[in-house]
């Protein structure tokens, strides 16, 4: 059954989600009845299975395209390969912690590549196919780390601070366009890139893991919850709406208040 919602006819490239928040955002613009493209750097038959099931799911076309974000090239070619896009969301993201004088260069560069600039190159691939059809969003993942610092994330917050400042960017020269873009800011989800960094902070701290949860990661977010990739998925939905259409070059920030402090 063909796919009857908001967004039916759109296309949507998500970078980076065979997890986590890119997962939550493809699941939920195929919901609204886009067809999309998911993407990581694998290509494995679970990451193809992965895109036929989200398309059987909501009854719209869904590929998987194999692609590393950390390669100009292979940026620019996801979305050749992809004919061109009308929603693009860059989510690809990974974090290393780690004190300044520490922190290895080459993990500079990648998170920096994959992150920041990554999001350079789709988005310049993209804008031309989005300005011949009049309409297109740009949707960057950014962090609330995109609008404050943490110690020992360096190289993650320059490139989630330069993304925010890449959306300024984009959105002032597609305005008028019909062309939005903005950055969506969570707060702390839980996802894989999350726990990752909880059996160091549990060394850290000399904490079980339910105490790191609520006394370091989510001591940063008043509600004390986690945002859930649901939540960030809706609000890539509600930024492709109607309603959206004049939000254009700003942060939407998803995180319990963290950024209210
Ligand atoms: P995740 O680790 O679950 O997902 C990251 C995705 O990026 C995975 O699909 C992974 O395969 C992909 N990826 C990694 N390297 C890649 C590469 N070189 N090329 C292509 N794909 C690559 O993490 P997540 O929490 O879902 O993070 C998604 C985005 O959300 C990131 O940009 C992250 O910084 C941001 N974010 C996450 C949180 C959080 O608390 N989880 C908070 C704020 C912002």
């Amino acid at each position: 059954m063909p796919g009857t919602g908001t967004l039916n006819g759109k296309r949507a490239i998500i970078t980076g989600s065979s997890s986590g928040i890119g997962l939550g955002i493809a699941e939920a613009l195929a919901k609204a009845g886009a067809e999309v493209v998911l993407n990581s750097f694998t290509d494995t038959p679970d990451d193809h299975a992965l895109a036929a099931r989200i398309g059987a799911a909501h009854g719209v076309a869904a590929r998987y395209i194999s692609a590393d974000m950390s390669d100009a090239g292979a940026c620019r070619r996801l979305i050749a390969e992809a004919g061109g896009c009308d929603i693009l969301v860059n989510n690809a993201g990974i974090q290393h912690v780690a004190r300044l004088e520490e922190f290895p260069p080459e993990k500079w560069d990648t998170i920096i590549a994959i992150n920041l600039s990554s999001a350079f190159h789709t988005t310049a691939a993209a804008l031309e196919g989005m300005r011949t059809a009049g309409w297109g969003r740009v949707i960057n993942v950014a962090s609330a780390h995109g609008l404050t610092a943490s110690p020992y994330k360096s190289a993650y917050v320059a490139a989630k601070h330069g993304i925010v400042g890449l959306s300024k960017v984009t959105a002032l020269e597609a305005a008028g366009s019909g062309i939005t873009c903005n950055a969506i800011c969570p707060g702390y989800v839980l996802t894989p890139i999350v726990e990752a960094q909880i059996p160091d902070q549990m060394k850290t701290h000399d904490m079980d893991r339910d105490t790191v949860i609520r006394e370091v990661m989510l001591a940063r977010q008043p509600s004390g919850d986690f945002a859930t990739v649901e939540q960030i998925g809706g609000t890539a939905v509600f930024l492709c709406s109607d309603a959206a259409d004049q939000i254009t070059g700003t942060t939407i920030s998803v995180d319990g208040g963290w950024t209210a402090l």
